[in-house]
């Protein structure tokens, strides 16, 4: 991930600022600082981090789905936190709801984190605090529960979910339950018998009782516990009673010593029952443990911010879990989906979506972000790190005539190619030049308009890297397709160079470039390429109807056989190591390429990650 910019520091950042120049929270102790004595960066993080102000943050994913782009705002805000001020990130799974979550979304969201760089491994990671699952903290918050129980925090309601949404009240007339003086003592015997199985799922609640006249619904008698008769993938069978949202998550970032608990803006009315149950916990607590309760528990500060949203994508993982249930796109990691598991097989990188999250910024207000800055932030990292390479997409074969004039017509010419003009030390490599080379059929016109300035009949181009060719002709089969382009070469044209002027004095000059690919099967590979295009042509899905599968672009996946050069089939020695493992390039006119998950030597799949911005005639004039 990129380092910090010296853009204005965002309101979290300044939070941190002032509460690190207040002491707020302390400094790292040999008891919290991490393994001082560890091997390498999480050792060394460790002796740095003794003394300095605490700083502890954590991404609390509920591991019911894949992650998305938006996810990835929250991971580089959080674990940025943490590198930046020298603490702690933790992975922390919000699994307190049985029925929605699998082992898969755990195994998924793990592979995401680490894929962002977020390191959350003590063991290895500078800023690793760990990873945790709520569901370890399940005895932890039923015995605070009872404890709020006792204190006359809390009780059990036997009014449906129904009944308790019906009494709920209206902003001017308070809520109600006839449960809400019941004795400590009987509410304690009942969520005994909850959690013991006496009872099926929704007979009871255990509710707090705050107020139930409060302007803020949030805080009317809220929910602590339901009953929920479901296997957990964590806790098996022995729970069957599960914690809800708010009485869980500030015990979870309580017990884990979280100082700046992050989360988005609709999170923010619920801040006050974040402060109250942890203010409830503490009540008759002393910081010293003496009294009926124990210690006094760590209270972190809840920070509201804004989510990551787009244009022409969906986020919400309710829409992201019916397009795979639907079969609108083929699972989770299909790289048209903007889950991280599909723009990383989109060929995305971790670099341009760290970049895109800086350039957005941290802000309180929700705002739509143009889908095209993501592109723009890959074609920007893509630009400076992806080798280039030739691929045809949409093969014709090109025959050049007079080959023979150079010598033995079979003959393999080998053309030096800079791998990265946009970094020197990424090298040269060979190309193979035939008699025979494929090249897009698009950049042939049997009756080209005036601006084409590509080959058409007595038309000359630059194959680049190649030669100078002139069109001579073309051979077409009975249904009057072209089948072959034939052309002649000018020898004094090697590398693509000018060649030298005529007996005239003029030099000769062409406006086109064209790439190719040898049409020799020993010298190309056979490819099958996939081409994306957004999944929805509006702009906000499902906006016009209220179902986004009415806005679905049915074009946007396209598949074509081409042909790719030799270097792209197994990697070379002069190809970029990437950290995940996916080899990405720049395919000449066309745009950047990954090699997909499905491909084989046998058979390479190549995926389009996004195209390239400039037209090649703009780059080509220059
Ligand atoms: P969704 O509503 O998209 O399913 P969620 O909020 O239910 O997402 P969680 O697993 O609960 O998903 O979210 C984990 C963390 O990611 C939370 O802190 C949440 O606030 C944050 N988050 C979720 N969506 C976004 C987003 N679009 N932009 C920034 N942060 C997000
Ligand atoms: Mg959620």
């Amino acid at each position: 991930m990129p380092e910090p910019t010296d853009r204005p520091r965002h309101f979290i950042q300044q939070i941190v600022d002032a509460d690190i120049a207040s002491g707020k929270w302390g400094v790292w102790t040999e008891q919290d600082a991490g393994d001082t004595d560890a091997p390498g960066p999480a050792g060394d993080a460790a002796r740095a981090r003794l003394g300095k102000p605490r700083v502890h943050t954590r991404f609390p994913p509920e591991p019911n789905g894949y992650l998305h782009i938006g996810h990835a705002k929250a991971i580089c805000l959080n674990h940025g936190l943490a590198r930046e001020f020298g603490g702690k990130f933790n992975l922390r799974f919000d699994d307190t709801n049985p029925a929605k979550e699998e082992q898969e979304f755990v195994d998924s969201i793990i592979r995401d984190v680490k894929w962002l760089g977020a390191d959350f491994e003590p063991a290895t990671g500078a800023s690793g605090g760990g990873l945790f699952y709520a569901s370890n903290y399940f005895d932890t918050m039923y015995a605070w529960a009872i404890e709020l129980i006792r204190k006359g925090k809390a009780y059990v309601c036997e009014l449906s979910a129904d009944e308790v949404s019906k009494r709920r009240g209206t902003p001017t007339v308070p809520g109600t339950s006839p449960f809400r003086d019941r004795p400590a003592a009987e509410s304690e015997r009942l969520i005994a018998e909850m959690k013991e199985g006496k009872h099926p799922n929704g007979a009871m609640s255990v509710r707090a009782r705050i107020d139930l006249a409060s302007p803020n619904f949030n805080l009317r008698d809220p929910v602590l516990y339901r009953i929920v008769h479901e296997t957990h993938h964590n806790t098996g069978d022995t729970w069957c009673i599960y914690p809800m949202y708010d009485w869980a998550h500030g015990i979870e970032d309580s017990l884990e010593e979280i100082t700046h608990s992050i989360c988005t803006l609709e999170f923010e009315n619920h801040r006050p029952l974040y402060d109250w149950f942890i203010n409830a916990i503490n009540e008759g607590r002393a910081a010293d443990g003496t009294g009926p309760y124990g210690k006094k528990i760590h209270h972190p500060q809840q920070i509201e911010f804004a989510k990551l949203l787009f244009t022409y994508i969906i986020l919400s993982k309710r829409n992201l879990r019916r397009m795979v249930e639907e079969k609108i796109v083929h699972g989770w990691d299909d790289p048209r989906m903007p889950t991280l598991s599909g723009i990383r097989r989109r060929g995305y990188t971790p670099e341009a979506i760290a970049a895109l999250c800086d350039d957005v910024g941290v802000t309180k207000f929700d705002s739509m972000i143009d889908i095209l800055r993501l592109e723009n932030a890959c074609r920007d990292h893509l630009n400076r790190a992806a080798p280039r390479r030739m691929a045809v997409l949409d093969p014709v074969k090109l025959v050049i005539t007079n080959w023979a004039d150079g010598g033995d017509p079979s003959r393999v010419e080998w053309m030096e190619a800079v791998n990265n003009p946009e970094d020197e030390s990424a090298g040269k490599r060979k190309i193979p030049f035939t008699r025979e080379l494929f090249i897009e059929r698009d950049d042939f016109m049997e009756e080209p308009p005036k601006k084409f300035f590509r080959l058409a009949p007595g038309a000359e181009v630059r194959l680049r890297y190649g030669y100078w060719v002139r069109c001579t002709g073309v051979k077409k089969d009975s249904a009057g397709n072209i089948e072959e382009v034939h052309c002649t070469y000018d020898p004094a044209t090697r590398g693509g160079d000018n060649p030298p002027p005529g007996p005239d004095g003029v030099t000769r000059k062409v406006k086109g470039t064209i790439h190719w690919v040898s049409a020799d099967p020993k010298h190309s590979i056979r490819a099958e390429i996939r081409l994306f295009d957004r999944l929805f042509s509006a702009e906000e899905p499902g906006k016009r109807t209220g179902n986004f599968a009415d806005d679905l672009n049915p074009t946007s996946l396209a598949t074509r056989h081409g042909v790719l050069e030799p270097a792209l089939g197994a990697p070379g020695p002069d190809e970029p190591m990437w950290n995940d493992g996916i080899r990405r390039f720049q395919f000449e006119r066309l745009g950047y390429f990954c090699e997909d998950k499905d491909s084989t030597s046998a058979a390479p799949v190549f995926n389009r990650t996004v195209s390239l911005k400039d037209s090649w005639a703009k780059e080509a004039k220059a």
